[in-house]
């Protein structure tokens, strides 16, 4: 089988691929490599000549470099409007209105903060316009994802991209990329680990899976452990960042669409201090590959029938979602927890999940000797408990924690935590 981590970048967004799993991949996404303001320029040039092309940036970086950038998409002959947002999307009503008040005559998005890499791209999407993004560092959490994700009001939005998106890839600013950049990048690959685990099982379960795309993701992770100490390590990571983005497409995202998403969604209110998404979710990721090994690794029998009603109500209390949304996605993915159809399957994946979780050790002290915050002990253990029960019931894919709650592992798991606060 043609091993896509080989693969050039350049083939692997820009070409046709015939894959074994029967489907044509393609991308509508294109990496350019060079100076990032004279990309800028050429792209401007191109696809909003006479007409306007959004700036999207924080006020930090506006003051820094904004001058720079409107310079750049001036020179591509067209109209430079720029749109001031908070980075903390959420929190900041301004930010919606601030894009829902664009130009007609908007042509193109730029964006150079990988912080706001969604706000444009759900608004590009949005618009079906094309996206420019500069990368001046690696962090590049979701970029080229084909699933745009923009909480507004307290909810994920979730939107199918397909614009054209271009990513910008500056080595000399990546180069000089601070430190915690380059761990901040390696945390958000590594914390896809769960996602493959959840891919597989879905895989089985379903019948939808691309092995390629399996592997290219994994080869991306991997690949990235040792690429942090490479002395090019912050253009590694984005190219792996590249391959996982491509993975992503090549799946409708399904590759990434793991048990940390949502986890990670229910921690963000929780802990001492505020962590960003991609901490979040790598703490996540930490936790659940550990108990999904647990979960293979032993066998069950049914321990408890989950209560659908209660738990719908008590998620609705403290989320911005409603409860008839929740009942419904957990009615939806409640039949496919089929344990008998994963039974012919399990010794393998009790032996992939192994695998990855004995990656998991090394990543984690190299994620901490790259500089990156220590996040492990920033929640306590009921807040940690709490969102591991809860996040299979949050609108999205069906995980392996889908399983642990039909088969009453969740239930059991909060039952303990309860007598524990007692
Ligand atoms: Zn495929």
């Amino acid at each position: 089988m043609e091993d896509l981590f080989k693969t050039e970048i350049s083939a692997l967004l820009g070409g046709e691929i015939s894959c074994e799993c029967g489907k044509q991949h393609h991308t509508n996404a294109r990496v350019r490599k060079g100076k990032f303001t004279e990309e800028i320029g050429k792209l401007a040039a191109k696809y909003a000549p006479l007409s306007s092309a959004v700036f999207v940036s924080s006020r930090g970086f506006f003051l820094e470099r904004g001058g720079e950038v409107l310079r750049a998409v001036r020179s591509g002959g067209s109209d430079a409007v720029n749109v001031v947002l908070s980075r903390r999307f959420d929190n900041a009503l301004e930010n919606l209105g601030g894009l829902l008040s664009l130009p007609e005559s908007m042509r193109l998005v730029v964006v150079c903060e990988s912080e706001l890499y969604d706000a444009a791209a759900y608004f590009s999407a949005l618009k079906g316009i094309p996206l420019a993004y500069a990368a001046l560092s690696p962090e590049a959490e979701g970029v080229l994802s084909p699933v745009v994700t923009l909480k507004i009001k307290n909810k994920p939005e979730r939107l199918y991209a397909d614009n054209p998106r271009f990513l910008i890839a500056d080595e000399d600013k990546l180069a000089a990329a601070p430190k915690e950049s380059v761990a901040a990048a390696f945390a958000s690959l590594a914390s896809h680990i769960v996602s493959l685990v959840d891919y597989r099982v879905r895989g089985v379960l379903t019948g939808d899976f691309c092995r390629a795309s399996y592997n290219l993701a994994r080869s991306a992770v991997s690949d990235s452990v040792n690429a942090v100490y490479a002395e090019n390590a912050a253009l590694r990571l984005l190219e792996n960042r590249i391959r996982m983005a491509a993975a992503e497409i090549f799946t409708d995202g399904a590759v990434s669409c793991g048990g940390e998403n949502a986890a990670a969604e229910l921690l963000e209110s929780c802990g001492k201090s505020r962590l960003s998404a991609a901490e979040r979710k790598f703490f996540a990721s930490v936790i659940l590959i550990d108990l999904y090994a647990a979960y293979f690794s032993a066998p069950h029998e049914l321990l408890c029938v989950p209560d659908y009603g209660a738990r719908a109500e008590e998620l609705a209390a403290y989320t911005g979602y409603g409860e008839g949304e929740i009942l419904k996605n957990m009615l939806a993915c409640a039949p496919l927890a089929r344990e008998e159809k994963l039974a012919p399957h399990i010794r393998q994946l009790a032996e992939e999940t192994e695998t990855l979780r004995g990656w998991m050790p090394k990543i984690a002290a190299t994620y901490l000797n790259l500089g990156g915050r220590d996040i492990f002990r920033n929640f306590t253990y009921a807040e940690l408990v709490r969102a591991v029960c809860r996040a299979p019931d949050l609108p999205g894919a069906f995980s392996v924690l889908t399983l642990m709650r039909e088969s009453g592992a969740l239930e059991l798991l909060e039952a303990e935590n309860a007598k524990i606060s007692f």
